[in-house]
């Protein structure tokens, strides 16, 4: 497995500037458009799966924090806060006040529960310069965020929820978690101190897991200041684990924040929360796809999908129209000419790209592309319409297969 700093840098994918700070990366332009592509699957799995997406602001006033507990319990993690006028405001550690928030805004019966939002926001942590480096250790941060607000009776069902969410995820990723991690609290006065809750919370997660039948490892001193979580773990290169994906309860939040919803009996009750991160920040799961696929990505995640190759300039013509069919169809798709090289060397070049459509003479006069794939295989021509369609058939499916030999695709 290849570093995805060096890889990252190599493909064009994300840089840094000593100018603008370490552990702020910048997304080159391929790299952006893997993000874009990973983004836009997360959103379209969330509204399937009946999540409403929200915007709130990457700034919260000190006293939001010192509610929702994160001054007391996170404060080395955040940046210092900014003065403006008699108020201090700070960037904010987490997306969750600001959606405890949202929730308390508007009046909310029980029928409207379980309540799903969900944003990829920006967050903010302090990390020492020493440990920066990449896009594993940075100082801001794109959190897949996304919050339900539920009665205590259907938390399993939104935790259970929110693990096939995951999974699903993964499975297009291409990605395959190392284990399951029930984390909880340790000692110390990192967590907050209402042993019934955590006792509670524990249990319920514990016991979806149980009956998904999961395998997981419980730990000590892993969990969020505010409640236990799973956690679904992978590792990079070295051999290091992180956390990719997680689903957390929540009964502190919904306390601190005095949030509630009127029940069939007329009366106040208290929500409970769920959070969870389908691939907690983009730049950590960018950075192990990176790892992962050595850049050779699902073809829907991929930042060029499909090169096309003119044999000669007399092709160009038949290219440019393919090409231009292509990005009709939202695909990425671009000309390498003749002038880059003969044809053997474009190929290596495109050799990270899942469709290599060479064009010469014959296909050109028979309306056909000679499509390559990126493991090697090599198809007999193909009606330039049917490729295409095919192709993106594979996209929309955000298969990892490179070609369906079947043509179901
Ligand atoms: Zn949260």
């Amino acid at each position: 497995m290849p570093d995805h700093h060096k890889l990252g840098r190599e493909l064009d994918l994300f840089d840094t500037d000593p100018l603008i700070g370490a552990g702020l990366p910048y997304w080159l332009p391929d790299g952006a458009a893997v993000r874009h592509a990973l983004e836009e699957y997360i959103r379209e799995a969330e509204r399937r799966a009946g999540y409403q997406h929200v915007y709130s602001p990457v700034l919260g006033k000190r006293e939001l924090y010192e509610i929702s507990g994160h001054w007391s319990h996170y404060s080395q993690d955040m940046f210092p806060p900014m003065d403006l006028g008699a108020e201090q405001v700070v960037l904010r550690p987490s997306l969750c006040p600001h959606h405890a928030l949202i929730y308390r805004s508007r009046a909310h019966s029980y029928r409207e529960l379980p309540l799903r939002i969900a944003e990829l926001g920006g967050m903010y942590r302090s990390e020492l310069s020493g440990v920066l480096g990449g896009l594993t250790r940075v100082r801001a941060i794109q959190l897949n965020d996304g919050h339900v607000f539920c009665t205590l009776d259907q938390v399993a069902d939104e935790v259970r929820g929110a693990l096939e969410l995951i999974r699903r995820a993964h499975d297009a990723l291409g990605v395959q978690p190392v284990r399951h991690r029930l984390s909880l609290p340790g000692s110390g006065g990192k967590y907050v101190a209402d042993p019934e809750m955590w006792r509670r919370a524990s249990a319920l997660l514990a016991e979806v897991l149980d009956s998904a039948g999961v395998d997981y490892e419980a730990e000590e001193g892993e969990a969020a200041f505010y409640g236990p979580k799973i956690d679904v773990q992978v590792a990079d290169s070295a051999g290091r684990e992180s956390t990719l994906s997680t689903v957390q309860v929540d009964f502190h939040q919904p306390e601190q924040f005095d949030l509630h919803y009127v029940g069939a009996d007329s009366a106040k009750h208290r929500p409970v929360m769920v959070h969870r991160a389908i691939i907690g920040s983009v730049e950590r799961a960018v950075a192990h796809l990176i790892e992962v696929h050595g850049g050779a990505f699902p073809a829907w995640l991929s930042p060029t999908q499909m090169v096309v190759l003119p044999i000669s300039d007399a092709e160009s013509p038949q290219a440019e129209e393919l090409a231009r069919q292509g990005l009709d169809q939202g695909l990425r798709v671009r000309v390498v000419g003749p002038e880059q090289g003969s044809l053997g060397a474009r190929i290596r070049d495109a050799r990270l790209v899942p469709y290599q459509a060479v064009i010469g003479g014959r296909e050109a006069a028979a309306g056909e592309v000679a499509v390559r794939l990126r493991d090697g295989r090599r198809l007999d021509p193909l009606p330039a319409r049917e490729v295409l369609a095919r192709v993106r058939a594979l996209v929309d499916a955000h298969s990892t297969q490179l070609w369906d030999s079947d043509g179901q695709s």
